[in-house]
């Protein structure tokens, strides 16, 4: 005998066996108990969870010789031919391939003849969301009065699709997605009667990938059971449905706790090398990511709500090692890089630099305490009392240290000294006349930074980083010392555009080849704007143009054809108006 698929072997033959739909076994059993049989059900819900197997199992308990009977007896002549689907009274429709209005009118002509063996006429419309209009309108004078023989079961994915006319006739009932632990146990079910091998874990990972199909679940298990005879293990079914698999995952997620970057590539390169999808990569990570997520939030999540990762010890030691901030940008980068890597040339890239940016992103925890110190700066410069932008840190540093201002790592012997050196009184400040401190360098300090500063936009240039130079030199250098060097600007765009990742890496890349160690580039807004009035001009400049590009007028007056123009475009990222 021709093998069966194992999702007709065990599609429901009765209302007992249907899972994970309570509600509606409940209503129809008692609906159909006391007599209350509507003329038309509309079925609604996602695909797989059992709409076409109630409506066969209504139309035995209508059609049952036991019946009407909400326990139909499934060993009568009406009882088997319905479930052999070679029932008369029973007509099974696919509206996604007879869409049409003739169709409706050839249905029409059928419906007033009595039924031939069973007491009702029962139509199953699947997909009946597929229908044209006309069809519809066809449908619905049929609806409005049908013979008292006839019952219209509807079935549709997209109840949102159907005319109101229609559903204001029908008895709705809406099918849920079945959660994976009863779809799990079903499997069990399966696997014990079929006499299957079938590893706990595979059957955890096919209800979940199923995603509250019964029917795909079993189709899925299934194809593993053909794929292997002897023993479906985990890793078989990963194999199979393309799936990274948890012990990757966690082991990347673990890797980005750390903050690791190099681990965390390391172990894309494996995956990608094992012929992994790389956008499979960012989902799962992200459903993980999910799943940390939850578990800190609500530590008994996994039970209450479907999770990707319910390893409780997994969940408890990643989730600690991330903050909600963490967690909830990671799945937002994740998710944008798996957009991207749709259409990227090069998933790949994309996926690494993600994975880079979330790394770095939480490398960036000593990110507030660097706000703090800002901000510390900045009030201390508003209230008049620094003379220079370094100095507060400098002088806290070597005297009082109190926490907020400390530089936080430890000064080796052999490091270069900071560039500012000394306090200067506030009578000495170079702007003194504006009545306001300014964070520029006075003195020494100040000429050796801009020194280093020259000739790191010297590089930039002769890098041949145009664009990067362009925009960087639009700013001013306010501090420098070992591990950081603070840029003002005057325009927020030149500031932005600095400190976008890509220009960033550039900047970085030469300030650390020119200072012979890492410097971090730190952007902020406002410089001395008194004392440097071009750069206030250009503020103004900016403002008033949508554009940001230093020459706008002439800009527009110029072929956009013309490389500067190019260039400015790439640069700013903006678009030429004509004045
Ligand atoms: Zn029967």
């Amino acid at each position: 005998m021709a093998y069966v698929a194992l999702y007709r072997q065990w599609r429901p033959q009765d209302f007992d066996a249907l899972v994970g739909q309570d509600h509606i076994r409940t209503t129809l059993k008692n609906a159909i108990n006391s007599g209350r049989i509507g003329h038309a059900y509309l079925f609604s819900g996602p695909r797989g969870t059992g709409k076409t197997s109630t409506a066969k199992i209504l139309a035995k308990a209508l059609n049952c010789v036991e019946g009407p009977t909400s326990q139909p007896c499934n060993q009568c002549s009406c009882c088997e031919r319905i479930t052999a689907g070679n029932s008369m009274d029973v007509f099974e429709i696919d509206a996604a391939s007879n869409r049409g209005i003739d169709e409706i009118r050839d249905l029409r002509e059928t419906i007033k003849f009595a039924p031939v063996d069973g007491r009702y006429k029962i139509y199953i419309i699947d997909e009946v969301h597929m229908l044209t209009t006309e069809a519809f309108n066809a449908l619905l004078k049929t609806l409005e009065e049908p013979p008292a023989h006839v019952v219209f079961i509807l079935a549709t994915t997209e109840p949102h699709k159907i005319p109101a006319t229609i559903h204001s006739r029908c008895q709705r009932y809406d099918f849920h997605r079945i959660e994976a632990g009863e779809i799990k146990k079903r499997l069990a079910e399966v696997v014990n009667r079929n006499q299957l091998k079938v590893d706990p874990e595979a059957l955890q990972l096919i209800a979940a990938h199923a995603d509250g199909g019964m029917r795909d679940a079993l189709s899925i298990l299934d194809q593993c059971a053909a794929l292997d005879t002897e023993h479906v293990t985990a890793d078989k079914v990963c194999n199979l449905l393309g799936l990274i698999g948890h012990e990757w995952v966690w082991r990347l997620a673990g890797a980005l706790a750390k903050r690791d970057s190099a681990e965390t590539l390391l172990i894309l390169d494996e995956l990608i090398n094992m012929g992994q999808d790389v956008r499979q990569v960012l989902l799962e990570l992200a459903k993980h990511g999910r799943s940390l997520m939850l578990f800190k939030v609500l530590p008994a999540g996994s039970s209450v709500m479907e999770m990707y990762s319910e390893d409780q010890t997994v969940l408890a030691e990643q989730s600690a090692q991330f903050t909600h901030q963490e967690l909830v940008d990671m799945i937002r980068s994740l998710h944008e890089a798996c957009n991207e890597a749709k259409w990227s040339p090069e998933p790949r890239i994309t996926a690494e630099m993600a994975l880079l940016s979330i790394c770095r992103r939480v490398a960036a925890a000593d990110w507030e305490a660097l706000i703090a110190r800002v901000n510390a700066l900045e009030n201390s410069l508003a209230s008049g009392s620094m003379p220079t932008v370094s100095v507060p840190v400098q002088r806290k540093y070597s005297e009082e240290q109190p926490p907020a201002l400390v530089q936080p790592s430890v000064r080796q012997p052999s490091a270069p000294k900071p560039v500012v050196q000394e306090i200067k009184p506030v009578a000495e400040m170079k702007t003194a006349s504006s009545g306001m401190a300014k964070p520029v360098f006075t003195g020494p300090a100040k000429e050796e930074a801009g020194k280093i500063w020259a000739a790191i936009l010297k590089e930039l240039l002769a890098d041949g980083k145009r664009s990067v130079h362009a925009c960087i030199s639009q700013g001013e250098i306010l501090q420098l010392d070992e591990h950081q060097a603070i840029v003002g600007f005057a325009a927020k765009f030149s500031k932005e555009r600095s400190e976008r990742e890509d220009f960033r890496a550039i900047i970085e890349k030469v300030m650390a080849h020119v200072c012979g160690r890492p410097v971090r580039l730190q952007c902020v807004l406002g410089n001395s704007e008194t004392s440097l009035p071009p750069a206030a001009e250009h503020v103004e400049k900016t403002n008033r143009a949508e554009i940001a590009a230093p020459k706008t007028e002439k800009a527009a007056a110029v072929s956009v054809e013309h490389p500067a123009v190019r260039e400015a475009l790439q640069m700013f990222g903006g678009k030429i108006i004509k004045e």
